[in-house]
């Protein structure tokens, strides 16, 4: 058995930093959490709206426990998909303004299945190199040939279309880049689709509930409609409970139905959840001042910590990235925020480029103004 050869890559790993391990939680989702016994006040969440632990939402997920019981039992296709499940989807495709949309189990399996059921090997993806990894192993998984454009890099984008002259071609994009909060050129994209013939896949886990009107999401804000995007959103992050969705064309989601294979060969999740979620979006068209407030975070902690040795990278999001440079530094920083009573994950290397580590501070719904200034006097502390 090969375990010495496992040890020994595990502890390379710890020797530059780059060791992964888990912390359990001992109280629900919130900006405070306890972890292994003690209290923190938490900045690494994905729950932008605070809807997580949500009252109305954890009773729509008791009375649909009690009316559809614990689990599907079966995948979509032969006996696990619920009349929620249905409600859930023509009610997501309204909200995001596509004629259709399907539900997957999650964000990951979603991209996976889309990818593999549009393209194949004569075909060629086009992504941007900052897209989530999700969509880095859907496009490996599709066997298509692939091409990787700068971050946000149109021009580079437009040649590598212009040399191909065969098969589908199928642009792949983070809406908002998951590590760096900042939103792809989404109108620029659908330009060059058009110009080369192309489609769009837009991954909107951190825009859907959060950006364009009543939190439609990234489609929206940018005001943008074309039979050519397929879209994508996650719903464990702003939603708050958990799954994904694809809204596209009508032919699109038949296509995936019966090819996205990741969606085919596992079990719906259960319809209790789709209850929960029919709930969330109630909540998230009435979130108008969850997102005012999440706006004004956003401005304070910006103007707070403007003068940090450490740049902010420029976001416009919830997602609000220091940027540090060097593992161990990003982990000394996350650790003396800890010491502070303070939780801030240290992102490093291989989920973002090397010498970019950082500290990935995202902010909630929930947060308070005073919660805010903690962070921003904690980092000045750390500074001197
Ligand atoms: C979180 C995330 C996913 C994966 O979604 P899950 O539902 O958590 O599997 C996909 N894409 C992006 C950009 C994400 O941030």
């Amino acid at each position: 058995m090969p375990f010495a050869q496992l040890q020994a890559e595990l502890d390379e790993r710890a020797a530059q930093g780059l060791l992964r391990a888990r912390r359990t939680l001992d109280t629900p989702q919130s900006p405070r959490i306890v972890v292994d016994g003690k209290p923190y006040l938490a900045f690494c969440s994905n729950d932008y709206l605070g809807l997580a632990c949500h009252p109305q939402l954890v009773a729509a997920l008791q009375q649909g426990a009690q009316q559809w019981g614990a689990g599907a039992g079966a995948a979509h296709l032969v006996s696990g998909h619920f009349a929620p499940h249905h409600q859930l989807e023509a009610q997501l495709a309204a909200f995001v303004g596509k004629p259709a949309a399907l539900l997957f189990s999650t964000g990951y399996m979603a991209n996976l299945g889309v990818v593999q059921a549009l393209v194949g090997k004569d075909d060629t993806v086009y992504a941007d190199k900052l897209n989530h990894a999700s969509l880095n192993d859907a496009m490996l998984l599709s066997r298509a040939a692939l091409k990787r454009y700068r971050h946000g890099d149109m021009e580079q984008l437009d040649q590598l279309l212009g040399k191909v002259n065969q098969g589908r071609k199928l642009i792949i994009t983070d809406a908002v880049f998951s590590m760096d909060g900042d939103l792809a050129p989404l109108p620029e994209l659908l330009a060059l689709c058009e110009r080369h013939d192309a489609w769009l896949l837009v991954d909107d886990a951190h825009g859907f509930g959060v950006l364009g009107e009543q939190g439609r999401g990234s489609l929206v804000h940018f005001k943008l409609d074309s039979p050519r995007i397929v879209y994508m959103a996650t719903l464990g992050k702003a939603a708050g409970v958990f799954g994904a969705f694809v809204a596209a064309e009508q032919v699109v989601i038949d296509t995936l139905i019966n090819h996205a294979r990741s969606y085919v060969y596992t079990t719906a999740t259960p319809p209790a959840l789709s209850a929960a979620l029919l709930q969330s979006l109630q909540l998230i068209k009435q979130g108008d001042d969850r997102r005012a407030h999440l706006q004004q975070l956003i401005a304070r902690l910006r103007e707070g910590l403007s003068d940090l040795p450490w740049p902010l990278m420029p976001s416009a999001t919830a997602i609000q990235p220091l940027l540090v440079g060097e593992n161990k530094m990003a982990l000394q920083l996350s650790e003396g925020l800890r010491e502070r009573g303070i939780w801030v994950a240290a992102i490093r290397p291989p989920t973002v480029p090397q010498d970019t580590a950082r500290l990935r501070i995202t902010l909630s719904a929930s947060h308070t103004e005073v919660d805010v200034r903690q962070l921003v006097g904690a980092l000045h502390e750390l500074a001197c």
